[in-house]
């Protein structure tokens, strides 16, 4: 593809992408396509010649859209959000013609330097502890995912428990982890990739009002793994739980971590981006106990995926677990250690040029713009909350301080009651309305109202509200 050719097809894309947009509202939100549908109506084997930019845009309409499940529809409601927005896709697209690897400071120095300077900015935006800093030990990296960001972690808090014997003779059944019963389950994979087995993975219990973990439960998991000659390695405490949003008590946990030279990680992939409006910051109480800290910008900061934004108070354990330097990259700026190389900070060695679409996104939306945003949402999820509550024939099941919201349809029996909501979720999705999932609270069905994406207005909360409204009608 000549430069001319891609200023000619480069407009075209911009402008299909801006024409979605603008019309997905009138899309169904959940893909209608059956299991193999998106394959059958593509050839089976690829094109001997080249074709036509022209034509890969008509499959976009005809073939790819109808499979797609729409993230930045305004009533898509389930999971949590994956916000898109222009500044992040120009930004994306900017890193995507430049098409450096960043593995090194040396590969490219604005690469790594850009992403220090951001994920400075995203800290202080964010009101985090300024041991997290890039200008003292510690410092900010994005990493492709939060489940990514576990990991790192994990391997750096093996570092520090076991002053690098792990890394050299493996873990060996002596170590074990914590994190609440609500955890994602990001936790569950990292110990097993870590080579500690599930067996190494402590579920501590959650205080069954609030979902938040019990640090009385810690600390007697913790105490009893002592004195049976187990080392604590790491704590993972969760500033909003995937399932409800719940948010653990982390100064609590953090005094019993600090006691035992415990890691310290927080999982604040949903929540922790709140953070950008004052009124919220209390979401990281406690985030100063912490080793490491991640947020999901890629969730609800108008950060296209992927975006994962994680911090280290201090990245000596994190490089010492990770570092390999082959002959093949060494290189001067390196061995002066003036440079950080971020390829130590992260599972593959390769690495986007990703600061490039939160930078654009920070810079474009201002930190004004980012509370704006994250407040729309706090408020339009407060608004539906008391719709429910109003309304007899539902419940809401959990605390809901930010912008989800779970809630459930009162019915006599609780079998009876899993099958209603599951059934209510189902009718709701099929018709393409809206687009909500579920969860279990205390064991029992409960629906999870995400309010987060990038277009999402009261007019869209509003219209949820009525079609649930009518589906619960129509069904009576
Ligand atoms: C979404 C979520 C994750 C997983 O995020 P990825 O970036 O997809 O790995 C982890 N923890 C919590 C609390 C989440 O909500």
């Amino acid at each position: 593809m000549t430069p001319e050719e891609f200023r000619k097809y480069g407009r075209q894309v911009v402008d299909w992408i801006a024409d979605y947009w603008e019309r997905v509202e009138s899309l169904p939100v959940r893909s209608q396509a059956e299991p193999g549908e998106v394959r059958r109506r593509l050839p089976a084997h690829p094109p001997e010649r080249g074709e036509p930019f022209e034509a890969l845009l008509a499959d976009m309409d005809r073939v790819v859209l109808p499979g797609v499940t729409h993230w930045q529809h305004p009533r898509f409601f389930a999971y949590y959000p994956a916000n898109a927005s222009g500044p992040a896709v120009l930004g994306d697209l900017l890193s995507s013609g430049l098409g450096v690897q960043g593995m090194l400071w040396a590969t490219s120095p604005a690469c790594t330097e850009l992403e220090q300077l951001t994920l400075d900015w995203l800290a202080e935006l964010l009101g985090l502890p300024g041991r997290f800093g890039s200008d003292g030990p510690g410092g900010g990296v994005i990493q492709d995912t939060a489940s990514s960001s576990v990991l790192v972690a994990l391997a750096a808090a093996l570092q520090r428990a076991s002053s690098g014997s792990v890394r050299a003779d493996g873990a060996g059944g002596r170590y074990a982890v914590y994190a609440s019963a609500e955890a994602h389950s990001a936790i569950d994979k990292a110990v097993v990739i870590a080579g500690l087995g599930e067996r190494a993975l402590r579920k501590v219990e959650v205080d069954p009002q609030t979902q938040a973990m019990d640090p009385r439960h810690l600390r007697d998991l913790v105490e009893a793994d002592t004195a049976a000659g187990v080392r604590p390695v790491m704590v993972m405490a969760t500033v909003g739980t995937t399932s409800t949003a719940a948010i653990d008590p982390v100064a609590a946990i953090g005094e019993i971590c600090r006691e035992r030279c415990i890691w310290l990680h927080i999982d604040a992939a949903y929540a922790g981006v709140a953070a950008v409006c004052p009124e919220l910051r209390w979401v990281n109480n406690g985030a100063e106990y912490a080793d490491s800290y991640a947020t999901n910008p890629h969730k609800w900061l108008l950060t296209n995926f992927d975006c994962d934004a994680f911090w280290v108070a201090d990245r000596a354990d994190l490089v010492a677990a990770l570092s390999i330097l082959p002959e093949f990259l060494r290189n001067q700026a390196s061995e002066s250690g003036a440079v950080v190389d971020y390829r130590d900070w992260q599972i593959p060695l390769g690495r986007r040029f990703r600061a490039l679409k939160l930078w654009a996104v920070i810079r474009w939306y201002g930190a004004e713009g980012l509370r704006a945003h994250i407040r729309r949402h706090v408020d339009l999820a407060a608004e539906f909350a008391a719709l429910v509550h109003s309304d007899d024939r539902f419940e809401l099941v959990a605390p809901h301080p930010l912008a989800l919201v779970c809630f459930r349809l009162r019915t006599t029996g609780p079998a009876d009651q899993d099958r209603a909501n599951l059934g209510l979720m189902e009718r709701l999705n099929a018709a393409g309305d809206l687009y909500l999932t579920h969860t279990k609270v205390g064991g029992r069905v409960a629906l999870r109202m995400a309010i987060g994406g990038t277009r999402t207005e009261r007019r869209h909360v509003t219209q949820a509200w009525q079609h649930i409204c009518d589906a619960v009608a129509t069904s009576a």
